[in-house]
């Protein structure tokens, strides 16, 4: 079993596969990004593979994937077929903007992929183009309608956004429910990546605007899970709310993250991050644990979202595409 500095159990590794990115989000990527990690930098699938090997042996029992978009890494279906032959029983999941999953979902779930989850912001088409910087929404529900189609179990992510897509919160919940999908709203996180005139809606404002029309029971965290899960009583629908800015956000923080040039980073706000890419690249196990081990010593106790309206407020310098969000 793994425990960070704070007696915290940490079961669950994020892997950012690739931080390049078919999409400009405006919360996460809305430029060329302030540095590609160039190809050779990029840890490949075999020495990702013995970090993980250590991870699970460690005590790692849930693993996703992301990045970046991580359907741009070729041959990620091998690599999610590594992983899943290692340990029988493994939660293994992705996150995707869904562009290429029309192409990529009976790979995925052939190769062992069980869970996805997909960025879905908007269901107008211009506005997902304003958000996105490209015109994506078409292929995008194309690649929803497949993974359900493929038998993958799959979750929504929306970040509600002041005057972009505010005003659709109610609508995408309509259209998860439809399909017996759950949708996450997650709290716009402050960085200094993002388009700085962006203003994200508070976990409290979003919840209004759902009891503008429902009423909705607080059910609570599912386990560690960051999200906050209510339901709508009316339909008897469960939706989740991921909410960083709140105080006791990080009481029960179980995660880890790696990026694709082997920085394992200890939390998400924060710029503090080791290398185990010396190791991997020797094949040096013992040499991996010992970064973990320091890794999990280091993690902080709690991000600093939650400190953003006072004046002397610090903004991440975490690029979510980096981390994987
Ligand atoms: N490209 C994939 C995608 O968009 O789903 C995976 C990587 S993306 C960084 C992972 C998640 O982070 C997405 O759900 C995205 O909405 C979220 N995200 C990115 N930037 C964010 C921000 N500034 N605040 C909140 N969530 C953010
Ligand atoms: Fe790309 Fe995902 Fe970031 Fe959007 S949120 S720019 S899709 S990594």
């Amino acid at each position: 079993m793994l425990i960070d500095g704070h007696g915290r159990e940490v079961n669950y590794l994020r892997i950012s596969v690739t931080e390049r990115c078919n999409f400009r989000c405006q919360y996460c990527m809305p430029e060329k990004p302030f540095s590609w990690v160039p190809k050779e930098n990029l840890l490949t699938f075999e020495e990702l593979f013995l970090f993980v090997k250590v991870a699970i042996d460690a005590g790692v029992n849930k693993i996703r994937l992301t990045g970046g978009e991580p359907l741009l890494r070729a041959d990620l279906d091998t690599f999610i077929k590594m992983i899943n032959d290692y340990k029988e029983g493994l939660d293994l999941a992705l996150t995707t903007n869904a562009f290429l999953l029309p192409e990529a979902a009976q790979r995925l779930k052939d190769a062992g992929l069980k869970r996805l989850n997909i960025s879905l912001d908007t269901l107008k088409p211009d506005v997902a183009a304003k958000i996105a910087g490209k015109n994506v929404l078409g292929q995008v529900m194309k690649g929803i309608d497949k993974a359900l189609e493929v038998g993958l179990k799959v979750k929504i992510n929306m970040v509600p956004l002041k005057g972009i897509n505010d005003n659709e919160i109610l609508d995408i919940l309509d259209y998860g429910r439809a399909r017996d999908i759950k949708v996450r709203f997650i709290e716009y996180m402050e960085n200094v990546h993002a388009d700085q005139a962006l203003k994200g809606m508070h976990g409290r404002e979003i919840l209004e605007k759902v009891k503008e029309k429902y009423t909705i029971k607080a059910l609570g965290r599912e386990g560690a899970s960051p999200s906050f899960n209510y339901l709508i009583q009316e339909l008897d629908y469960e939706f989740g709310l991921i909410d960083p800015h709140k105080h006791d956000f990080c009481e029960n923080c179980n995660r880890i993250r790696l990026t694709a040039e082997g920085n394992l980073i200890p939390c998400l706000y924060f710029d503090e991050a080791l290398s185990i890419a010396e190791s991997v690249k020797k094949g040096d196990i013992q040499g991996a644990a010992d970064v973990l081990a320091q890794v999990l010593k280091d993690k902080p106790k709690e991000n600093r979202w939650s400190e953003d309206e006072l004046e002397d407020r610090e903004i991440s310098k975490r690029a979510f595409y980096e981390t994987g969000g």
